[in-house]
């Protein structure tokens, strides 16, 4: 087989990327080793910025029936009585753009961009079908149906998740870092008087709870390492005290879960790449960046990737320069910085609700009212997560914590089409926006 762009991994990254370059007719091939979407969690919460990338692709309408808009997320603090210590809600209205984001089901969203990708015909999907290694640096081998097959390609794109063998191959280096705690996931009834995102902690734990549609409620709960197996030994009831005692509204629902294996672990790890490309070989996603999921990022970051990455090479083919890699410091250019600001501030959520006890739960209640109270700071964290733009947080923010500031014009702060695809202004070359 050949093809001009080979991606190894058909999760949102790969696909996404698939579909953006198939729509300008670059012929791709995507490698997947999957049968079908898969059924495990793996993140469900588009950011602003992702709805705005499958909207300029003409995508977002094919996502509408599966979508729950989200509108806001309640942060609440609850003390040793139950009762309630702090409530604030965090608006994505505030937003210049989008005013809203929105769950999908992953596995629902990875079969839509595969038969919206299906469509074109510059596509190829070949699974389920495993990369093995490279043979040069244009040519993969791969397992498929118990058949080894050689696939030489222009460019290889790993979108191949944690533990990517491109990255490997191409002797790119990362930094790990682990946690002192796991997650537990599932999904079940929602409660009608469930409508936006909920996040529950006390001094001991925390639980998301986020609405999806047909009625269904997304839970992940904080767990200790080693609570795992007394939990599993334990069975779910066990797990539906921890839900009760922070959200008593699930009474009923959360009860209908009762078999272990709808549970599903999750180990949060943070990797970053020190660099994204080397020669032909280029990662995006979770291949270049894991990052810990309480701020709902990765899955988001991933598909920002593939819409910076799609544009690039559709560009690089359109005027004449798809064997000159260097084009692809453009790429890093652009994404590097913003993957670590979102990485280190899904690091300090993270730290935020990792400590036990009331000292800290009194701590973090403060520096929730901070953010809440000002205006600026509120808008500048909205802005920040819906990856429509970058406003870093600043030491004299830190004044913020004592007096309300004032609401900023976020609209400065949006990246503009000069700020998400530079090489074009640079190079005085236009492109369509899907
Ligand atoms: C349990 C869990 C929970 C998560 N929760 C959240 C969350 O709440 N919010 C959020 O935003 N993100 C979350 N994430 C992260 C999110 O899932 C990822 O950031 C996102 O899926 C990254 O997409 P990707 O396409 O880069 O990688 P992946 O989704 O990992 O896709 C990689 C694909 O490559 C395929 N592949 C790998 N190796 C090979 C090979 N050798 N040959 C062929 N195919 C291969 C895999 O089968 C897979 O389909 C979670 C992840 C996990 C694992």
């Amino acid at each position: 087989m050949k093809t001009e762009v080979l991606i190894i991994g058909g999760g949102v990254a790969g696909l996404s990327l698939a579909l953006k370059l198939a729509r300008r007719s670059v012929p791709v091939i995507v490698v997947e080793r999957e049968e079908g979407a898969g059924h495990l969690y793996k993140g469900e919460l588009l950011q602003p910025k992702t709805l705005q990338i499958f909207e300029r692709l003409g995508f977002l309408d094919r996502l509408e029936a599966d979508m729950y808009p989200l509108e806001a997320v309640h942060t609440r603090e609850v003390g040793r009585r139950r009762e309630e210590l702090l409530h604030v809600r965090m608006d994505y209205s505030v937003l210049p753009e989008h005013a809203m984001a929105a769950m999908i089901p992953h596995d629902r969203l990875r079969e839509l961009l595969v038969k919206e990708a299906l469509a074109c015909e510059s596509f190829q999907l070949v699974r389920p079908a495993v990369f093995l290694d490279l043979e040069t640096s244009h040519t993969a081998r791969i397992k498929y149906r118990d058949e080894l097959q050689s696939i030489s390609a222009n460019i290889i794109v790993g979108a191949d998740g944690r533990g990517s063998r491109i990255r490997k191959k191409a002797g790119i280096t990362f930094d790990i870092q682990s946690y002192n705690h796991d997650f537990l996931t599932f999904s079940f009834a929602c409660p009608p008087e469930l409508k936006e995102g909920e996040m529950i902690a006390d001094e001991e734990r925390f639980l998301g709870l986020f609405p999806l549609p047909g009625e269904r409620v997304r839970s992940v709960l904080q767990i200790r390492p080693g609570e795992y197996k007394q939990l599993k030994q334990a069975g779910p009831s066990a797990v539906h005290e921890h839900y009760l005692r922070l959200e008593p509204r699930l009474d009923g629902y959360v009860q209908t879960v009762t078999e272990w294996k709808e549970i599903q672990l999750m180990v949060p790890v943070r990797e970053t790449v020190h660099r994204y490309y080397r020669s032909n070989l280029i990662v995006i996603g979770d291949a270049a960046h894991s990052v810990h999921p309480m701020a709902g990022e990765g899955m988001n970051l991933a598909i920002q990737d593939a819409d910076i990455l799609g544009e690039l090479i559709s560009w690089m083919y359109q005027s004449g320069k798809s064997r000159d890699y260097t084009w692809f410091h453009w790429f890093e250019d652009v994404r590097k910085k913003r993957v670590e600001y979102i990485s280190w501030l899904s690091h300090l959520f993270a730290k935020m609700y990792s400590p036990k006890g009331r000292a800290w739960q009194r701590l973090r209640m403060t520096a929730i009212r901070s953010l809440v109270n000002s205006r600026s700071l509120h808008d500048k964290q909205m802005l920040n997560i819906s990856g429509l733009g970058l406003v870093p947080f600043r030491a004299k923010d830190g004044f913020h914590l004592f007096f309300r500031g004032k609401r900023k014009v976020l609209q400065q702060h949006v990246f503009t089409t000069k700020d998400d695809y530079p090489w074009q202004v640079t190079c005085g070359v236009n492109s369509d926006d899907n």
